[in-house]
């Protein structure tokens, strides 16, 4: 591990202002849950880091407004996951959490820390003798060519398809979240769907949000969809493991006939994925099986397999099918 500077705010104005005059080379922490695992892969090496786990105010979850929850930024996954409204109306965040992590890692985390979680490409993180564009801009890709089980296949480049590891952002995705962020411009909100970015050319640069931005809160609408919804996860064993295809999945049927269909994959694609198309092609009819499994396979239907991640289709398809058929059991 390499020496560093270290800061501790008690304000987010205070954070913001104490990034912005340690560019370059400055990155905030809030659970360290990612941050410390790439510092000593030697990923990453920022030259200060701000603690920035004891700003106040940003920890609360405010389900008090009838339009939409607010929840802070550094909120634990766990605490999120447990709150009663987030159970009953927003059910598919509350799974996507639980299904995150390990339950000490869960207490730890923040849930604006885990949007900006980084790849598990074994390449990113195998250290330097592997090429890897998101690690050293036009260096290569050590996946095109080597074992891509893991790998995306929606929303790849010939620069990178690594799968975007999360399950909150999958989640938040489908149900239209919006993340507040301070910086010293001032504060702006953003689309948790356009929060990602596609790899394109430039895998390295992850985010919309610029270097000096920071995350304060998380918004999310209430929805009928949201109450009858679910996060389903499929992956190599049923705990601790990242996903191979998942799926946010959220109704709003009258009478079996949808009304508001969301559906969002994660663990098959380069940033959290909403299929439009998918939902689609169920809002306006009558819910039935055949109808969630056609949504499912309009949902891949752009789908460029690699040499080793073929069954992903298959599975994704099974996954969005099997959501449905859940959030269909709840409406
Ligand atoms: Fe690096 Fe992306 Fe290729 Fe993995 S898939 S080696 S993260 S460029």
């Amino acid at each position: 591990m390499h020496d560093f500077a270290y800061h501790r705010p008690r304000s987010s104005a205070e954070a913001v202002q104490l990034l912005a005059r340690s560019q370059p080379g400055a990155r905030y922490f809030a659970g360290g849950t990612t941050l410390f695992d790439l510092m000593k892969l030697g990923v990453e090496a920022p030259a200060t880091v701000i603690d920035i786990g004891r700003v106040e105010g940003l920890r609360e979850i405010d389900a008090s407004d009838r339009a939409e929850l607010r929840i802070g930024a550094l909120a634990a996954m766990s605490d999120v996951a447990e709150h009663p409204v987030v159970q009953r109306e927003f059910t598919a965040l509350s799974e996507s959490l639980w299904k995150a992590a390990s339950q000490q890692l869960r207490n730890m985390a923040s849930v604006g820390g885990n949007l900006l979680q980084r790849t598990r490409c074994a390449y990113f993180r195998g250290g330097p003798e592997f090429a890897c564009n998101k690690r050293v801009p036009g260096s290569g890709c050590a996946a095109l060519a080597g074992v891509n089980r893991g790998h995306a296949v929606l929303g790849g480049s010939e620069a990178c398809v690594a799968v975007y590891p999360g399950d909150w952002a999958v989640a938040l995705a489908a149900f239209d979240a919006q993340v507040d962020t301070l910086s010293p411009r001032g504060e702006r909100a953003v689309a948790v769907r356009e929060l990602h970015r596609a790899p394109g050319a430039t895998p390295h640069l992850e985010t919309v949000l610029a270097a000096d931005e920071l995350i304060v809160r998380i918004r999310v609408p209430r929805t009928p969809a949201g109450r009858a919804s679910t996060y389903h996860k499929i992956r190599d064993r049923e705990s601790y493991a990242f996903a191979l295809a998942s799926a946010a999945v959220g109704l709003h049927l009258r009478a079996n006939r949808v009304v508001d269909a969301r559906i969002a994959l994660g663990g098959v694609a380069t940033h959290p994925w909403r299929a439009l198309e998918a939902e689609r092609s169920l809002v306006g009819r009558p819910f039935t099986q055949a109808a969630a499994r056609r949504a499912a396979e309009i949902a891949f239907a752009q789908a460029k397999p690699l040499e080793h991640n073929g069954f992903k289709v298959a599975l994704g398809i099974e996954t969005v099918t099997d959501a449905l058929m859940l959030a269909r059991d709840r409406s």
